[in-house]
């Protein structure tokens, strides 16, 4: 035995019980196919399915169609129309949809990866804590196909995240991963690290390019040359770059060449009579009073949607975020799921740091919260209205009642409640996305010849928008995941891993 392998011992042990393990099962598979461990979550994986009697929103943002039947084959649609019209293959599972409601399987376009730990309150290090078991399953347990990470916090989990799911070996959305956040100085969340340079932002942006990130977010005190050099390196990469800005008003990031906008309004400092060149300015009342005070059919915010549409730059929506700030918002009642995801102890940090919102309210009153909120909602109408491409997420950070998949819920009823028709929430969801990725011909609507991602929901969602809290299947690839049982494989994990 050499003097590396007495050092190494006790890993090779370990290793050598992994081999074992794996050596164990590979005799079994010879024998008889083991089950994969993500069987049991798996309603149907039958080559063939028809859906019949379904409503359907086809994710193109037209009003629903009733008694649908959708043939899936192979992992891609083969027929939609009329169920009198669609002629079933005697092979087919099928699956009777009475009583309801067919979706495009969503993508999510502010989905992070991790749990904010801020242990319950002021004074403690802001951690974030990598979701690599929970997040991915309950994103697929909601309809969630399709989703980008936004600012990653372990790039290399992410990546091997997006891998194995590929892969099959995890359960999850396909994963369009963003690379670490591109933040300057100070950085909120203690794992970040900050830009130094432009130099720094391009290579930063070149490294993760070559590690496979597909997209980049800038963050809140990037420097406006940081910037414009991580928006030029990546495009050079052929990736698109999002920010939740601060430092640099919306104006000026879309004339640098920025692709997308995080959050809207509140993001926006260019508005603020205090703002400097580069500087990020406090969320106080001044700050939301700037926002509140804008009329959307005012001459600052036309001219704002009028420059976001005519350089192509999408908007993405995350008022489940927004109202997570509200003092007491929403009833803890609506929470009973997000309660059972959670691990006790993450639960009761997100009570303590209610509780810190309700004695200190954001821009210091408990009515400014809701007030920006109400605005956001009212300019995303307007940004829509006049064409812009706006999408949605559910980001979840903030104080922690926001998560994976229940949180992307909540943002559907919240399109709502801002004046969206379901079908048009449904299409900021699936198709508006698919656009912006540049995978509209493969994923976003339900039509013939597109992979059969599929969001099917027990219940009548076009008169009740609370029926999206009630996924039953989700198609993934032609794969009938079963959400109640993705949801139960993860419960009291999140938050903690
Ligand atoms: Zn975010």
């Amino acid at each position: 035995m050499s003097i590396l392998s007495l050092r190494t011992f006790p890993f090779s042990v370990m290793l050598s019980g992994l081999a074992v393990a794996s050596l164990g099962q590979y005799a079994v598979s010879q024998a008889a196919p083991t089950p994969s461990p993500l069987s049991s979550l798996i309603r149907t994986n039958a080559p063939v399915v028809a859906l019949t009697h379904v409503t359907l929103f086809d994710g193109s943002g037209e009003p629903p169609k009733h008694d649908q039947t959708v043939l899936v084959d192979h992992g891609k649609i083969a027929a939609v129309g009329p169920t009198s019209s669609i002629t079933i293959p005697p092979t087919a599972s099928v699956l009777d949809g009475h009583g309801k409601t067919l979706l495009p399987g969503l993508i999510g376009m502010h989905e992070h990866l991790f749990y904010i730990s801020a242990g319950g309150g002021v004074g403690h290090p802001l951690l974030a804590t990598e979701q690599a078991e929970s997040a991915p399953r309950l994103y697929l347990a909601a309809g969630i196909t399709t989703a980008r990470t936004t600012g990653s916090i372990e790039p290399v989990a992410d990546l091997a995240l997006k891998n194995a799911i590929e892969q099959g070996t995890q359960a999850g959305p396909d994963l369009d991963v963003t690379g670490p956040y591109l933040d300057g100085r100070p950085n909120m969340i203690l794992q970040n690290q900050s830009l130094t340079s432009p130099e720094d932002a391009r290579e930063t942006v070149d490294y993760w390019s070559k590690r496979g990130a597909t997209s980049f977010k800038a963050y809140m005190f990037i420097t406006p040359a940081e910037l414009k050099s991580a928006i030029d390196a990546a495009h050079a990469h052929g990736a698109k770059l999002t920010g939740h800005l601060c430092s640099v008003g919306f104006t000026e990031a879309i004339e640098m060449g920025i692709d997308n906008l995080e959050h809207g309004l509140s993001a926006d400092t260019e508005f603020d009579p205090r703002k400097k060149p580069g500087v990020c300015l406090p969320a106080d009342a001044q700050a939301a009073r700037s926002v509140t005070q804008l009329d959307v059919h005012g001459p600052e915010l036309q001219g704002l949607i009028h420059t976001m549409i005519s350089h192509h730059v999408a908007l993405t929506s995350t008022l489940a975020i927004y109202e997570d700030f509200e003092p007491d918002q929403p009833p803890l009642e609506s929470l009973q799921a997000t309660k059972s995801a959670l691990s006790p102890t993450s639960w009761s940090d997100f009570l303590n740091l209610r509780g810190v919102i309700r004695e200190h309210p954001r821009y210091q009153s408990p009515e400014a919260m809701a007030q920006v909120l109400k605005k956001e909602m009212e300019f995303e109408r307007e940004f829509q209205r006049q064409g812009g491409l706006l999408m949605a997420g559910c980001d979840p950070t903030g104080i922690g009642g926001v998560i994976a998949g229940y949180g992307d819920q909540r943002e559907m009823e919240l399109l709502v409640n801002a004046g969206f028709s379901q079908a048009e929430a449904v299409a900021i969801y699936s198709s508006h996305a698919a656009k912006y990725l540049g995978r509209e011909s493969i994923i976003g609507t339900v039509a013939p010849g597109m992979q059969a991602d599929l969001l099917l929901l027990n219940g009548d969602f076009e008169h009740e928008v609370s029926t999206i809290r009630k996924p039953e299947i989700v198609f993934k690839k032609g794969i009938g995941w079963d959400s109640a049982k993705l949801q139960a494989s993860v419960a009291g994990v999140a938050g903690q891993r």
